[in-house]
């Protein structure tokens, strides 16, 4: 849900959750085993090689929960794992419980390290968990609140929305966040906690309906990070550095992403407007005003509201106010088509083009020619050490590189400022198969975790070889089959191309 609510704001986000979570998911979500250090090690790389702004936590809280200690009478309800002088575990835990406990220090451990990560990078982050959590105890996480400029904000769920009122809180870098901090007002009625039998005949504690954020929360939240980062995607239209909300996730699911890629060429607000006010305005169904309110327009959309302070009784509301017909024609009459603005052509592209447009052909070859003159120059000067380099080499490599001019290559690319600085120094070390990829420069970005370790590869490559090799033999025994999609393929691509 709150990733939802920053999707539809228009952030780019990045939903991570452990392998098994029972709540549905509303947006794309990247599943990264965190009580491993790979998982983690792909974690560093997006807050490495991506703009990141903002980090929320929801680490998984059962193992921390004091609801464990509450009696339920006969049968017992689950035992605690955790107390005051044991907040990493009882001495005594065994079996599946020893192994929960575990997995989850673990996360802690990781989330810890990435968290203080983020602090020295300038990410503000919170995370999140109930108020009597033991998570709070565990030494990992009173170095982070010794070492960061992190604090507390504490809410009750029923102030925003929720049927139960259970204490919870954020320990967050974001002097904002006080704008979560809400109490219970004790005007409503509060749903019983305990625990209920299911059909199958289990039974489903209430806290567990609690983990999730209600919508107004996360609506908040988002609203808080906005205004503390200033940062309104809402406002964006088209432009050729936002590309993908939705699929940077799908790729890291290794599926096809759909839908558009790029931003509204005409965004959907023309303007928004932040008022104050006593009450809250009358809105319909989709949260648009039904009639003007103060200066704001009547069907502009309610974005967000939050109390002015701990205390007050006014709201800060902010709305989007929407084009009129005539304003949209005319905004849709000045844009140009995306084919005709050249987003995707290179700058180099775009400069070589120019540069033959504008120049005599006989020019455009005579520096052609004393490019080559230059070339040819250096391949002379490298030659014995080309050779030199070639006897470095794996001796395998080496002869699949034998006719190639490895250090020419990497003058030449030296001399254009060419992106990719690893790329030779991986031709000749081979390249990594597995694990996350340095960023060429070349290709954009996609945030793809890893499936296992290299360890892990190797441990399992008992029985990944034996497939593989099964698999390649089936493709030998069907040869015009796979010709006959060969061809196909390559019929396509001609077509495309
Ligand atoms: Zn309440």
């Amino acid at each position: 849900m709150l990733s939802k609510c920053f999707k539809d704001s228009g952030f780019e986000h990045l939903a991570v959750d452990h392998k098994s979570n029972r709540f549905h998911s509303y947006v794309t979500v990247c599943n990264v085993d965190l009580s491993t250090d790979h998982g983690w090690a792909f974690m560093f790389h997006i807050i490495e090689h991506y703009d990141v702004r903002f980090v929320h936590a929801a680490p998984p809280c059962g193992t921390c929960s004091k609801a464990r200690e509450i009696p339920l009478g006969p049968g017992g309800g689950p035992q605690p794992l955790r107390s005051m002088e044991h907040p990493l575990g009882l001495p005594h835990l065994e079996g599946k419980d020893l192994e929960r406990v575990r997995s989850a220090n673990a996360i802690y451990d990781g989330l810890t390290k990435f968290l203080t990560e983020c602090t020295a990078r300038g990410i503000p982050w919170s995370v999140e968990n109930p108020t009597s959590s033991y998570l709070w105890m565990i030494p990992c996480f009173v170095d982070l609140m010794a070492n960061t400029p992190c604090r507390f904000y504490n809410y009750d769920t029923c102030a925003w929305g929720s049927t139960r009122k259970l204490k919870r809180s954020f320990l967050s870098t974001m002097p904002e966040m006080t704008g979560i901090e809400a109490t219970c007002p004790g005007n409503h009625e509060h749903a019983p906690f305990g625990r209920t039998r299911q059909p199958d005949g289990t039974f489903k504690y209430a806290t567990s309906d609690e983990a999730a954020y209600t919508k107004q929360l996360c609506l908040q939240l988002v609203s808080v990070v906005q205004n503390a980062l200033n940062l309104f995607p809402q406002k964006i239209e088209a432009d050729h550095h936002s590309v993908a909300i939705n699929h940077k996730g799908m790729i890291a699911l290794q599926k096809q992403p759909a839908g558009r890629r790029m931003p509204p060429l005409i965004s959907e607000f023309a303007a928004f407007s932040t008022v104050v006010a006593s009450s809250m305005p009358a809105t319909n169904p989709k949260g648009c005003l039904t009639a003007c309110f103060q200066h704001v327009p009547e069907g502009s959309k309610l974005l967000s509201f939050s109390k002015r302070g701990e205390g007050e009784t006014s709201f800060v509301l902010k709305f989007g106010i929407y084009r009129s017909p005539i304003q949209w024609v005319e905004k849709s009459l000045m844009l140009q088509h995306p084919f005709d603005n050249f987003h995707a052509v290179p700058d180099q592209m775009l400069d070589v083009l120019f540069y033959i447009l504008t120049t005599a052909p006989a020019d455009v070859c005579k520096f052609r020619i004393s490019k080559l003159k230059l070339w040819m120059k250096w391949a002379e000067e490298l030659d014995t050490r080309e050779k030199e380099h070639k006897q470095r080499l794996d001796p395998e490599v080496g002869r699949v590189l034998a006719s190639k001019r490895l250090l020419l290559l990497r003058k030449i690319a030296d001399s254009l400022d060419w992106p990719d600085t690893h790329l030779f120094d991986e031709i000749d070390e081979g390249f990594k198969l597995i694990g996350i990829q340095d960023p060429s420069n070349i290709f954009g970005l996609e945030p793809r975790p890893p499936q296992s370790s290299e360890g892990e590869l190797w441990a399992n490559a008992k029985f990944i070889r034996p497939a593989l090799i099964g698999k390649v033999k089936i493709q030998i025994l069907m040869p015009r089959a796979s010709l006959y999609g060969m061809l196909q393929w390559k019929r396509q691509t001609t077509i495309i191309g």
